[in-house]
């Protein structure tokens, strides 16, 4: 049998390159803030550069929004509000947001290879999951636009107002769907802050608005780092803030809004559990395993990123789990073969090489892939622990990286003890033939997403959120659109 380590080195197994081309990516040297239809310099005169993380190489500079800024485009909002959106019948708007759709599908070869080169996600990702499930978003809320009262029977629907809208790095543009789609259908106005180092498919986004007419302060972008996000939730005009991204951010949100009025929902950090029963498809499950944690470089809030296995299979399923990760292929996001891509920043890949070293320390064994990786560049090989204990940081802290812990059951109730010990609730995952078990697992994690003998599965009609410090409020399906109304 070939020696599955050498499959990505190039041997007589090996893939032959196959990078996407970037020819037809015309970004420009310097981007601005979109305010009210247009794209202007911030006052400061401030700019940032975003880099590419796989070659650390300059993509853009990009506007550092200060206070004056954020207050702009808060009152461009507003203006939209009242004079446009808030009057416009749901039909109208409707239109609006299916044609954001439809240039989101039309752009999605630029978009895809944007969100590769700048976040450092494999192109694969990016052209299967991420920017087709953009525009699936735009697309779904599109139908909901005039169909308000058919979601909420029997009540008054109308929208909140002017939204403040915060995001995370891990999928830049699809959160700027969950976010901007919803709101948008709903009647509301925006002002989205995309996160410093993934401004790129954001801004591309605001030159869609444009390009589908979008009435002029109906969307904002205001681009910076967490000053210029703690302005926006600071603004004292906003009816409703969204945020997803680290549960110390969240919590700090809370705390500034504390007092007002302002609705809120937060979308926070997680450690999901994978419980893998003895009588499961144990190659299925490795291949949930492998995409629960190394999708997207295990940048995603829900990775599945703690592994209970039943004790009499445990070998058995190591052994599948690290082969299975032997050919996993670390290197160029936009290369169509590569699995895994480049850690989205320094400070992220700092921040799990630290826990990797936390882990040793703490006594568990680590086990990396033989890969090689690039030279430049933020990378972390596929990893895994064994001999973990329940204390250990790398078990209660959510890590953000490819980096998963593995721990053994004998019983169900064991297995789901361990489970819900962690402050997190915001996904899980089970592995069985059993129907009973998977209802008796899904009842008993509290988590607001499990799947059952899959995993990382996404629906624009299906609601998303978590429970306890993952923070409150759905994303998607009807209860997606909860948030966005006033209901009277
Ligand atoms: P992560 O750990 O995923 O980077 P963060 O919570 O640090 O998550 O960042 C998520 C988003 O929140 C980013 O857009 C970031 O700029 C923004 N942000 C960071 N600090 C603050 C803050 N104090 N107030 C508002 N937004 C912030």
């Amino acid at each position: 049998m070939t020696d599955p380590s050498t499959i990505s080195k190039g041997s007589d197994w090996g893939y032959a390159p196959a990078p996407e081309s970037t020819d037809h990516i015309r970004l420009k040297s310097r981007y601005g803030l979109f305010i009210e239809g247009k794209f202007t310099p911030p006052a400061s005169g401030k700019y940032f550069q975003t880099i590419n993380p796989a070659n650390e190489k300059v993509l853009a500079e990009v506007a550092e929004a200060g206070e004056k800024d954020v207050d702009r485009a808060v009152q461009a909002a507003r203006k939209a509000y009242d004079k446009v959106w808030r009057k416009m019948s749901g039909r109208e708007r409707g239109k609006y947001v299916y044609r954001i759709a439809r240039i989101i599908q039309e752009r999605a070869r630029e978009l895809a290879v944007v969100e590769s080169m700048d976040g450092g996600k494999p192109i694969r990702e990016s052209r299967d999951i991420d920017i087709p499930l953009s525009a699936a978003h735009f697309f779904y809320h599109a139908g909901w636009a005039d169909k308000l009262a058919y979601a909420f029977p029997g009540r008054k629907v109308s929208p909140v107002g002017v939204a403040g809208q915060i995001i995370p790095w891990n999928f830049p543009l699809l959160m700027v769907a969950w976010k901007v789609a919803p709101a948008l259908a709903c009647g509301n106005t925006v002002v989205l802050k995309p996160a410093e180092t993934t401004p790129l498919t954001a801004l591309l986004f605001a030159e869609i608005c444009q390009e589908a007419g979008l009435p002029d302060g109906v969307f904002n972008l205001v681009t910076g780092a967490g000053a210029t996000g703690a302005a926006l939730v600071k603004h004292p005009d906003l009816d409703k803030v969204a945020f997803t991204g680290s549960t110390e951010v969240g919590k700090a949100i809370q705390k500034s809004l504390a007092a007002r009025g302002t609705k809120l929902t937060l979308e926070l950090g997680g450690k999901a559990a994978h419980i893998i029963f003895e009588d499961a498809t144990l190659d299925q499950a490795v291949e949930g395993i492998v995409n629960g944690i190394y999708f997207n470089q295990g940048h995603v809030c829900c990775a599945g990123s703690r592994l209970f296995v039943q004790e009499s299979v445990e070998e058995e399923v190591i052994a599948k789990l690290k082969a299975r990760m032997e050919t996993l292929i670390v290197g160029d996001p936009l290369d169509k073969n590569t699995d895994i891509g480049a850690i989205n920043s320094r400070a992220q890949c700092d921040r799990i090489n630290d826990y990797l070293r936390i882990g040793v320390e703490e006594g568990a064994e680590l086990f990396q892939t033989r890969c090689t990786v690039p030279g430049k560049g933020f990378w972390v090989r596929p990893s895994f622990f064994t001999k973990v204990a329940q204390s250990h940081r790398i078990v209660q802290e959510e890590i953000f990286g490819p980096v998963l812990a593995i721990q053994t059951f004998r019983t169900l109730n064991e297995a789901l003890e361990k489970a819900n010990n962690t402050p997190y609730g915001l996904s899980g995952g089970v592995w069985t033939d059993k129907g009973s078990k998977i209802f008796k697992v899904t009842r008993g994690i509290r988590a607001g997403v499990i799947w059952a003998n899959t995993f990382n599965k996404f629906d624009p009609t299906s609601p998303f959120g978590g429970y306890k410090e993952s923070g409150y409020g759905r994303e998607g399906g009807r209860h997606g659109l909860k948030p966005y109304v006033e209901l009277s």
